[in-house]
């Protein structure tokens, strides 16, 4: 049964003017109650706001004794006000001393009354407090009633969100909004960022809450409802990716929630009831996210994602989105986000960036290691916190050890500008390396490259001392890129690469997209398993015209001076000689045009897939050099997905296999005389990177930060020792040793910083 539909507009137009009121909090909270009362016929109305120690108190009353107020207190779960909090689910009962839950408070005098109504009071899923209606009388609420108070509700949320309530609280007490909240997830780039909250994907703020004209809202709602329903429709026809890399299994579940019959009528209720179309989808967004945010099972839990997703794509239908660039970033911006793109990251002002930080992220995907090149602190991994961030809050991200403090307590906020101080003079410490040579305690010579692929990397090669580019990732500039990089373009940032190394070595990597690495502007098709589907050097080959034109830009660039050229994931022999056939073309086309060649050609393989261990041999026979990506090889050595997140840390780049196979390359590598690097992240991690030197490797390639705590690692250790202990760890034992554990035992007794 429905009752009137005017009831609730006229509240809700009544609560507008009210919100306008030149008057203090409390007496908008006084008003606001009686206002509610009067309006469902309820002799009791009272707020309860959820402090930071976890503790509802009893804000504003009407009906219940008025002492109580600020001194009323129910904890989270306790009796049905807490009960309701900690459920985030409505109650309606008849006969509320009768329910298991019921807890009496005396000093209120609410034995008098027999029925209550109660609903949480939520923003993006977060319970901030419950409204209650109780009555003498025994009644159950209409759904209209429970519609209307749960509509007031989100305009309480609001009030509260906007700090309001602040200047009500008694002193020292909190409220749960702004409670300090401690996180650990994982470190993805070192570092320590303070600064404030900036919501990657900011939640639309919906500003106008209460209709003027609620027809006129139910034929906006419509409209972008249906503009929704094209949008996503278009989208799975296309049956590729769109911009943001989302697959089928995704757009499936956008369709579903798109065409979903219960939503769009909740949505139309929160209408009917007064609310504008857009504060109707975030109220009905708000409860769906509580709802499920509770729900035990995974499969479920996994589509709030999706679902969030989609009830923001349909606010933005409804109020247009605000572009990145558009934004108004603090100076010190710590930028939220489920996940983002590297394209993304770049889009921001980098001058204002200190730190990143994601919900899901892995250690070696690309918007990582963009966040390392750039130098700003990032931690990923950390489920939920887009919706616990409010844009503003201030926030603390340490990268080194994965920790994050929302709204830190002073002295949390103090410690953390003394670490920054203390990491400031450490950096300086290494500063003071920078000339000196990467050479251990015994007299062995180690070169320590930068993985760059932006020009922002190249001025750290000076400044960290670093004695070449072992890596540049060329898909950096078509990733950042809006449309495809031309010849011109690419030629031009290839020279500028070279002139700034000068004197030193740069090994170009041919384009490795696919996989992970999407480029918005090109169409691919959509795969199963991208990263071990149509990327790399076999995109590059199927598609020579692609390839041609890079190394033809490469070719151009180094002209009178040397070039070092690799090709991403070779799997087979047969892959190597055809891109060197192509190459070779290229060189024969330059010189039939009269250009100027390269002074000095070499082409090298990188060895991320396992099947080339198998072909070592043939493929030194053919190459100049080659270069490990352990990034690549470690996900299918392990068959381990490198960007999902729920095995990031499973398996350990320390352990004996991957050790072993890793000394299999290099051994191969210097029987045949030929250059060996490596160039995965593995490289530039002190303990990793003692490792590998302990196992053979003398070149290691990492990002630019690492340089100075690498060389600091290299210069203590003694390599003849180190391989003694390493070759008796991974020889006379068996699978059962913590090589870790082992090398950090090496490292301290031999003093060796890590
Ligand atoms: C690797 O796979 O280790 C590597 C260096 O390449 P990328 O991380 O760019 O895939
Ligand atoms: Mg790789």
């Amino acid at each position: 049964m429905r009752g009137s539909l005017a009831g609730p507009r006229v509240l809700l137009r009544r609560l507008r003017e009210l919100m306008a009121e030149r008057i203090g909090a409390q007496e908008r909270l006084d008003k606001i109650v009686a206002l509610i009362a009067a309006n469902v016929v309820a002799e009791v109305c009272s707020m309860y706001i959820l402090r930071a120690d976890g503790v509802l108190e009893l804000f504003a009353t009407e009906g219940l004794n008025p002492t109580a107020v600020h001194n009323t207190s129910l904890s989270l779960g306790e009796g049905l006000v807490g009960q309701i909090a900690a459920e985030a689910e409505p109650l309606n009962l008849s006969d509320a001393q009768q329910h298991a839950a019921f807890a009496y408070r005396p000093e209120t005098g609410e034995e008098a009354f027999q029925s209550f109504l109660g609903v949480p009071i939520l923003r993006a899923g977060r319970t901030l407090g419950v409204l209650v209606v109780q009555n003498r009388a025994r009644r159950i609420y209409l759904e209209d009633e429970v519609e209307a108070l749960q509509t007031t509700a989100m305009v309480l949320a609001e009030m509260i969100a906007a700090g309001e309530l602040a200047a009500i609280s008694r002193a020292g007490v909190e409220l749960d909004m702004s409670r300090p909240m401690h996180f650990i997830g994982a470190g993805l780039a070192e570092g320590i960022g303070l600064g404030h909250v900036v919501l990657h994907e900011p939640r639309v703020v919906v500003t106008k809450l209460i209709a003027v004209d609620t027809d006129e809202e139910l034929d906006r709602l419509d409209q972008a409802i249906a503009n929704l329903r094209l949008t996503v429709d278009d989208m799975l026809e296309r049956r590729d990716m769109d911009k943001t890399g989302e697959h089928r299994d995704v757009l499936e579940a956008y369709r579903m929630f798109a065409y979903d019959r219960g939503w769009a009528r909740r949505i139309r209720e929160a209408v009917d009831s007064g609310l504008t179309a857009e504060a109707a989808v975030e109220r009905v967004q708000s409860d769906t996210r509580a709802r499920l945010v509770r729900q035990t099972d995974p499969v479920i839990r996994e589509r709030l994602n999706d679902f969030d997703d989609i009830a923001n794509r349909l606010l933005r239908e409804l109020m247009g989105a605000p572009h990145i660039a558009d934004l108004d970033l603090p100076k010190d911006a710590i930028i939220v986000a489920r996940n983002m793109g590297a394209a993304e990251l770049l889009d921001y002002n980098r001058d204002c960036i200190r730190g990143l930080l994601l919900e899901e992220g892995g250690p070696t995907s690309h918007v990582t290691i963009v966040a390392r090149a750039l130098g700003i602190s990032a931690v990923g991994q950390i489920a939920g916190v887009v919706s616990l961030a409010e844009a503003g809050d201030a926030i603390i991200v340490d990268g080194d050890s994965g920790q994050v403090h929302l709204r830190p307590p002073s002295d949390v906020e103090h410690a953390y500008i003394d670490k920054v101080r203390f990491r400031a003079r450490r950096q300086e410490q290494y500063r003071l390396l920078c000339d000196k040579p990467a050479v251990s305690a015994d007299g062995v010579k180690t070169r320590l490259l930068l993985n760059a692929g932006l020009l922002v990397d190249l001025p750290h090669l000076a400044e960290a001392g670093a004695d070449g580019v072992g890596l540049f990732r060329t898909e950096l500039q078509f990733m950042v890129a809006s449309s495809f990089p031309r010849m011109g373009e690419q030629e031009a940032l290839y020279r500028k690469v070279i002139d700034a190394a000068g004197a030193r070595q740069v090994t170009f990597r041919s384009l490795d997209i696919g996989g992970d690495k999407v480029l918005p502007y090109i169409r691919t098709v959509t795969e199963e398993n991208p990263a071990m589907g149509w990327r790399a050097i076999r995109l590059g080959l199927d598609r020579p015209g692609l390839l041609r034109t890079q190394v033809r830009a490469l070719l151009h660039a180094a002209g009178g001076r040397r070039l070092d050229l690799m090709f991403p994931m070779v799997t087979e022999v047969g892959e190597f000689d055809r891109a060197r056939l192509l190459v070779e073309r290229e060189l024969a086309h330059l010189e039939r045009h009269g250009h100027k060649r390269p002074a000095d050609i070499r082409l090298g393989a990188m060895i991320e897939v396992p099947a080339l261990l198998f072909e070592l041999e043939a493929l030194l026979e053919r190459v100049d050099f080659i270069s490990v990506g352990s990034n690549d090889l470690m996900q299918f050595m392990m068959a381990s997905d490198r960007g999902n997140t729920r095995l990031s840390g499973r398996f350990d780049a320390l352990s004996p296999s991957f050790l072993r196979a890793l000394r299999a390359i290099v051994r191969a590598a210097n029987s045949a005389r030929k250059p060996v690097t490596i160039c995965g992240e593995m490289a530039g991690k002190p303990l990793e990177a003692m490792a590998l030197l302990g196992i053979g490797y003398r070149n290691l390639s990492m990002a630019p930060a690492a340089i100075g705590p690498v060389k600091s690692m290299v210069r203590a250790v003694s390599v003849e020792r180190l391989e003694a202990y390493l070759a008796n760890l991974l020889d006379a034992h068996g699978a059962n040793v913590d090589i870790r554990r082992a090398l950090a035992d090496f490292a301290d007794a031999e003093d060796i910083p890590y």
